[in-house]
């Protein structure tokens, strides 16, 4: 193939990512979107193959399969909730990748006409040392969000001090570093890159506490984004360049949304170390036990939803893990046909992934013009009968705005206390995600309603049609 064609066919796959890009931007263009970054990929891979720099398939045609039987399996295999750490996961193998190319360059400069070994030139040294650093940054990093993900290691912030301090050192460190294999190129200066860079990619992110895991898994999915990127500049690939820059500025848009919908800076949740031990939590229950709550059953919350005129519902992680979208769409459908005005109110956060609600509900044909974000809908608590909580809880704990010692305060919480009842379908007092007491299990206007999410909603389908 012409280097002329493939760069146009290059340049037809980067229309296709950023296509996709623009159609995951909203849940009813998302399969297109999808559809379009497959498109550019499948470009990519087959131009990639037919350039005149491959000089035998065998060991590709073995990686493709090896590696998508895996992807194939895994894809097969995997539930929803654990996407995030299967994402975390799929980061670190980008970061090695990075590191790899960088270790292959490095010592077989004349492979990537780029220099003889010992006398390579500075700025592929530069953007070799680069890959290598973000790439094993990220390979630490996304292994210990992938251990705190699993529930493998605590997701209780680990704090130290002078923590801060020594990450800086680090980082520095590895400026020098770059710096002197710029003038030296020698091997033991690139391998205390290496080191030094996972060291810091380990320590940036072990003392960030679980609640803050989203924003990690999408900052990592940058970093990962610009170690490509940095591939690209080592391979002379400009489509991994600009496929790389895509990956790394949409992540950090992601980071930077999702820290708005948090209501924190993006520094204070890399330095910040916040999020509780919810394994601890759910070992207290979250609980103190001495209080009461009010708690009634299918048929009760059949009633009140019957006589209300607009109920909010509010989907949190427990609709994801009982799989509940469908028979609380058929419930929102049932209602929407005695009348009653029903919407969704979806948090920002709320799930174990950005968009996890929208997908969710998308699955279970629940129109898009009833699904609201948190800024759409909040104001309106007050003015609805009835906010139906299923399987949330950190989305809607005051704490958020009352308790300054609380690890979710200034977390933009949904107002659900100002409904006029507030129904919320957990199994138990257990806490969230954060691993702290919800103040609106115990106020008056609510009624907990105990039970697996999905099996509870069938009930009140099922008492709606007896009444
Ligand atoms: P939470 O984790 O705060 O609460 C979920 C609740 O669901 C639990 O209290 C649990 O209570 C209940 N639950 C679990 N299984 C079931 C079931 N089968 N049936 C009924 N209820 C069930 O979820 P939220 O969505 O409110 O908040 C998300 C939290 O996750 C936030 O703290 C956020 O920061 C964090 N996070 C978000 C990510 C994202 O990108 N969206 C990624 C990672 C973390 P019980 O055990 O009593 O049933």
């Amino acid at each position: 193939m012409s280097v002329s064609l493939a760069a146009f066919l290059y340049l037809i796959s980067g229309i296709c990512f950023i296509m996709a890009l623009r159609g995951l931007s909203h849940p009813s263009t998302a399969r297109q979107g999808n559809t379009f970054g497959m498109v550019g990929m499948a470009i990519a891979i087959l131009t990639t193959l037919a350039l005149p720099g491959v000089l035998s398939y065998e060991m590709i045609i073995l990686g493709i399969l090896i590696g998508g039987a895996i992807g194939a399996i895994i894809a097969k295999k995997i539930e929803m909730t654990a996407l995030p750490q299967l994402v975390a996961g799929f980061h670190s193998l980008v970061g090695l990748a990075a590191c790899f190319v960088a270790v292959s360059a490095y010592y077989e400069p004349a492979a990537y006409g780029i220099g003889t070994k010992g006398a390579i030139q500075v700025a592929s040294l530069i953007e070799m040392a680069l890959g290598l650093a973000i790439g094993a940054v990220t390979f630490t990093g996304s292994i210990v969000a992938f251990a705190k993900l699993q529930g493998l290691v605590s997701g209780r912030p680990l704090v130290f001090t002078g923590q801060h301090m020594l990450n800086l050192a680090l980082g520095v460190l590895l400026i020098v570093l770059v710096i002197a294999l710029c003038t030296t190129q020698s091997d033991t200066t690139f391998w205390l890159i290496f080191v030094v860079a996972l060291a810091l990619g380990f320590l940036l992110i072990l003392p960030i506490g679980g609640a803050d895991m989203p924003v990690v898994v999408s900052m990592l999915n940058s970093y990962s984004g610009w170690a490509a990127a940095g591939i690209g500049f080592t391979l002379e690939n400009n489509l991994l360049i600009v496929t790389g820059a895509l990956v790394g500025s949409s992540g950090a848009i992601l980071s930077y949304i999702m820290c708005k919908g948090m209501n924190r800076s993006f520094f204070n949740v890399i330095l910040g170390g916040f999020g509780g031990d919810d394994s601890a939590a759910a070992a207290a229950g979250g609980y103190d036990g001495d209080r009461t709550v009010k708690s009634g059953s299918a048929d009760d919350a059949a009633f009140i939803l019957d006589n209300a005129g607009s109920v909010i519902i509010v989907p949190g992680y427990g609709m994801a893990v009982a799989q509940a979208q469908h028979a609380l769409r058929e419930m929102g459908d049932q209602l929407k046909a005695k009348g009653v005005k029903v919407r969704y109110a979806i948090h920002p956060v709320a799930g174990r992934m950005p968009g996890h609600m929208n997908v969710l509900l998308a699955e279970a044909n629940v129109p898009y013009d009833e699904v609201l974000e948190l800024d759409e809908i909040n104001r309106d608590f007050s003015s609805t009968d009835v906010a139906f909580v299923i399987g949330a809880n950190d989305v809607t704990n005051p704490a958020a705005k009352t308790d300054p010692s609380s690890p979710i305060y200034g977390m933009p919480i949904l107002d659900v206390e100002n409904a006029g009842t507030v129904l919320f379908i957990k199994r138990s007092m257990g806490s969230g995600y954060a691993g702290v007491e919800n103040e609106v299990f115990f106020r008056d206007n609510t009624m907990m309603l105990f039970g697996d999410a999905k099996k509870m909603c069938e009930e009140i389908v099922h008492a709606m049609d007896q009444l």
